[in-house]
């Protein structure tokens, strides 16, 4: 459905085009044709201060000069080949570092094109592991609600059982356990109770479950919320005692984002599988990974067939591992513990008036990382046309608003999204 303001670009997108989550008549839609830095530029001229680092991925701003220039060079050299039966160094190089900087006992790590397919490796990695043992009956997996780990099907039957649509699917999901998310805020101290409703399933399907998977840290896009480390401390223990894997999803929080480098990080754990993607390239082309320990390596390795039994036309893309590599440069060269610490203090204390208006059930911030959550979900019609007119870009969700802007934002321009986040909300009391 056209709009009379429409231009044609956007009349012809609504003829043609599906956008993630959204009917084609979804309004409003806006044409941009260039980014730099932390901005936005519309095709009609404006621009917009970005608050959300094209959801959680560049977090050096757009068109860093130094991903850029590898890209091109790679360009230049070889765009890409297939990686069955052939290596090349931006591959290797990137595999080498990812293990030397991810939390300690991950050892080998697998190459993919998005992070639902690295958490679809992850979760087969789980079951073939148990396969390699002689545990078929190991083929059941234990999560938290509100948790989000992608939009495939293996993926979507691991996400909150009520944001994930559980119902709509439910002839076509695999059958997974859900306790209940960690009750314990990320500053309160973590109690047994905090994790008592998973302990009773992990006790009672200890016998049928591959592996418990989770969010470390922050549960991004199924509710936005923060949760305290001694949770991941204990849960690693329980793991251990009931031999069940860990799946620590990384993908939102991986590259610093909660002040860290890993969420994992937060608590000293280590998991037996890792996934990372978003970040991974600085926000500029696809490309995730997942991480195995060498138990599950080992048992893989020793079982029937073999091979991890997974390998995607684009595996191991050269572009997208230079543009990892150069990212990850920028994350060993540049200021971003201090610039995220920093983001963190200022989203804490610029949000802190929205928790006195009559919209707003709770505010909370990690790392660079902002969350106003609303007693009721917004009209995107008519928030999103706000926020565009305040010239920044947020997209809220349900009743979540949330910024987590590149980690080289100047002040003035996060002070703008602040602003904007705060006026908005009141206009809806
Ligand atoms: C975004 C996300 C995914 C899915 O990644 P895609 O690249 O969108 O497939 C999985 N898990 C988490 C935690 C995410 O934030």
């Amino acid at each position: 459905m056209s709009r009379p303001s429409d231009s044609d670009l956007i009349a012809r997108d609504r003829r043609r085009v599906w956008h993630p989550y959204a009917p084609p008549s979804a309004y409003p839609l806006f044409e941009v044709v260039a980014a730099k830095g932390v901005r936005l530029q519309l095709a009609d001229g404006r621009e917009l201060i970005d608050g959300m680092s094209s959801w959680w991925a560049a977090i050096h701003g757009y068109g860093h000069p130094h991903i850029e220039v590898a890209v091109r060079d790679q360009l230049e050299r070889m765009p890409h080949v297939m990686f069955g039966g052939l290596t090349h160094e931006p591959a290797v190089r990137l595999c080498e570092r990812l293990v030397a900087m991810a939390p300690t006992g991950l050892e080998r790590t697998f190459l993919c094109d998005s992070g639902s397919v690295a958490v679809e490796v992850a979760i087969k990695l789980a079951f073939q592991y148990w396969l390699s043992l002689g545990r078929p009956e190991r083929s059941r997996l234990l999560t938290v609600r509100g948790g989000y780990h992608g939009d495939t099907f293996a993926t979507m039957a691991v996400c909150d059982p009520v944001n994930g649509m559980h119902d709509f699917f439910r002839d076509v999901l695999p059958d997974h356990l859900f306790a209940e998310r960690p009750t314990c805020r990320y500053h309160d101290t973590f109690e047994e109770r905090h994790i008592a409703d998973l302990m009773r399933l992990l006790e009672t399907h200890r016998d049928e479950i591959a592996a418990v998977i989770l969010e470390p840290i922050v549960q991004g896009a199924g509710g936005m919320w923060f949760y305290a480390p001694g949770y991941l401390r204990r849960l690693r223990d329980l793991c251990d005692e009931h031999d069940v894997l860990l799946i620590f999803d990384e993908i939102a929080t991986g590259f610093g984002r909660t002040g860290r480098l890993f969420g994992a990080d937060h608590a000293g754990v280590s998991p037996d599988v890792l996934c990372v993607g978003k970040a991974l390239t600085g926000g500029t082309l696809s490309l995730a990974a997942t991480l195995a320990s060498g138990r599950v390596c080992d048992a893989i390795a020793g079982g029937q067939p073999g091979a991890l039994m997974h390998g995607p036309t684009f595996m191991a893309n050269p572009l997208a591992c230079a543009a990892a590599n150069a990212s990850l440069d920028l994350l060993e060269t540049e200021p971003w513990r201090k610039q995220v610490a920093h983001i963190e203090t200022e989203l804490a204390r610029q949000l802190a008036p929205c928790r006195s208006l009559g919209a707003v059930a709770d505010v909370r911030v990690l790392g660079a990382i902002g969350v106003v959550e609303l007693h009721e979900p917004v009209d995107m019609s008519v928030v999103q046309p706000a926020f565009v007119e305040q010239g920044v870009w947020i997209r809220p969700f349900g009743k979540l608003v949330y910024t987590m802007p590149p980690f080289v934002i100047a002040d003035e321009d996060l002070a703008v999204i602040t602003k904007a986040i705060t006026s908005v909300v009141s206009s809806l009391a």
